[in-house]
């Protein structure tokens, strides 16, 4: 289990500041989270603005 960004990301940064563990950084197309890194906790679900984080 991890948590996913979803095409709706536009790229804010918002999620990556919450992230605890520094599991979220910006890719090619938009801001990605590390399966491995992730813990599942939640944190960048509820920071990002338009609802593009869920879990897996
Ligand atoms: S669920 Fe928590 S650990 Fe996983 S990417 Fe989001 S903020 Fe980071
Ligand atoms: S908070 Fe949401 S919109 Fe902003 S970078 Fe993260 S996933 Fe994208």
């Amino acid at each position: 289990m991890a948590h996913f960004i979803s095409d709706d990301c536009l790229s804010c940064g918002s999620c990556a500041e919450a992230c605890p563990v520094g599991a979220i950084s910006e890719g090619d197309a938009h801001f990605v989270v590390d399966a491995d890194a992730c813990i599942d906790c939640g944190a960048c679900e509820e920071a990002c603005p338009v609802g593009a984080i869920s879990a897996e």
